[in-house]
């Protein structure tokens, strides 16, 4: 924390602030459930911030988090306090971020909370000295909480920003291109599949192209591919066009079917050469760009987090995390040294990679942890997939440059988005469920 947070922050609870607080808090802290409800009724009246709060998550989690808040930060402190009551205010700043509310909202909020508050000092004990005493000290209390919030608020968004712009950097080029030719082969194979070879049998055409894997790519992976916006819009309405004929065609009678269906073919197409050229454009970028990485690295973990979050909170499909630790293998290292280690790593995050679909992510979450993100995959299905891993993991044949097989497991811990805004609850969520499995002996999935 800086000398100036400390210095104006900590000012403020001189005796003479902390005999006001401490006269006041009776009186308030009846009120805060009502303050709270008021806070939220606003907000929610808008629509601009209603998009952020749902009503039943406000429900649930923020009025309880904002009633603790607001009694702390009305409560009189002592020097030794200062420093944690700094740091629960940064910690709010940093949830804020996390959650991409807009400050500007909580600002707004922060009006209406005084306008109450002021309020019940005023009838109460009208107009004076104590009242304008009061009210001060309060002004003054919570605008520099606000500012300790809007400080860590920045700096949180600030670091994602960046780690959201490296993402797109540090991808290679090589990488990128292979993604899309995968992807350019789905489409071209659902093309002959759906509409050439087997025209118009029967339920062919029933599902939505959405959710065909390269629906689910360039709805979760691309927005974060391309550094080009016009590309990414281009994009998406090829594949909104081609949806949207693919549903058509799917109810059509056999007059307008050859027509629906060169419409299909043409937007596809659109798709496809669009998806080519942005592979070259990546390749022609950097040229030098040298071997594949393995496995994403943690600093890109939280724009994914974020997008896939606000993504669920619009939209009416969640996401799953899989928290993935090798077991003991301290005891790999010891026994076949760091260099074995590192190779039953590689493999490991290699099997990882080839079994998750392509719109996932793995990351190297921490030295042998392992995390995959899997957009619009329920709980049912990240479970099976864990389970597959757990057992591909188990099985694997891992030979050691000197001719000595290992044998390793991993436990794994699955957790499914649950409405919360902040995607660190669960990331909690699925690490509790992995010490879980360690728990229960190992080589094994909780949930
Ligand atoms: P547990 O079953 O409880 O997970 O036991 P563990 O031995 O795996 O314990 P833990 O996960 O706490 O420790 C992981 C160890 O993995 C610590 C470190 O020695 C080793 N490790 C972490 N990263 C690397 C790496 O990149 N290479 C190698 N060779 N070892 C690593
Ligand atoms: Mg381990
Ligand atoms: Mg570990």
């Amino acid at each position: 924390m800086s000398k100036i947070d400390r210095y104006y922050y900590g000012n403020i609870f001189s005796p003479e602030t902390n005999a006001t607080l401490s006269r006041i808090q009776p009186l308030l802290t009846p009120h805060i459930p009502a303050y709270v409800d008021k806070f939220y009724e606003v907000l929610l009246s808008e629509p601009a911030s209603a998009k952020f709060l749902d009503n039943e998550l406000v429900e649930k989690r923020l009025k309880t988090s904002m009633t603790e808040w607001l009694k702390e930060t009305i409560s009189p402190k002592e020097e030794e306090y200062i420093s944690d009551s700094i740091r629960y205010h940064q910690r709010v700043g940093e949830v804020h971020a996390r959650v991409e509310i807009p400050m500007s909202l909580v600002d707004a909020g922060m009006t209406i909370l005084k306008g109450e508050i002021f309020e019940t000092i005023i009838r109460n004990q009208g107009s004076t000295d104590e009242t304008a005493e009061a009210v001060t000290t309060l002004n003054r209390l919570l605008d520099s909480a606000l500012s300790l919030i809007n400080d860590s608020y920045m700096r949180g968004k600030v670091a994602n920003e960046r780690s959201s712009q490296e993402f797109i950097t540090v991808s290679s080029a090589q990488e990128v291109a292979l993604e899309i030719e995968r992807i350019k082969s789905s489409i071209y194979q659902w093309i002959t599949s759906t509409l050439v070879s087997h025209k118009f049998t029967e339920g062919a055409l029933d599902e939505s192209l959405l959710k065909k894997d390269f629906g689910l790519w360039i709805k979760h992976k691309f927005p974060l591919i391309t550094t080009d916006a016009m590309r990414l819009t281009s994009v998406q309405t090829a594949l909104e066009h081609s949806e949207e004929a693919r549903a058509k065609l799917a109810l059509a009678q056999s007059s307008a079917e050859k027509e629906l269906a060169s419409r299909l073919t043409d937007a596809l197409q659109e798709l496809i050469w669009l998806l080519t050229d942005e592979a070259n454009r990546h390749l022609a970028k950097e040229s030098k760009q040298d071997a594949l990485t393995s496995l994403l690295e943690r600093r890109f973990l939280s724009p994914i987090l974020q997008q896939e979050t606000s993504m669920a909170i619009q939209g009416s499909h969640g996401y799953s995390v899989i928290m993935i630790d090798l077991d003991h293998f301290k005891r790999i290292n010891d026994l076949y040294g760091h260099q074995a280690g590192d190779i039953v790593l590689k493999l490991v995050s290699k099997l990882i990679k080839e079994k998750i679909r392509l719109t996932d992510y793995a990351f190297r979450f921490g030295g042998e942890e392992i995390l995959v993100v899997a957009p619009e995959l329920e709980n049912d299905d990240a479970i099976k997939l864990a389970e597959r891993i757990r057992e591909d993991i188990e099985h694997l044949f891992i030979e050691l440059p000197d001719c000595r097989h290992v044998k390793v497991t991993a436990s794994l811990g699955v957790a499914t988005f649950f409405g919360h805004p902040d995607y660190q609850r669960l990331l909690n969520d699925a690490d509790t469920k992995l010490y879980e499995a360690k728990r229960a002996g190992r080589n094994c999935v909780r949930y």
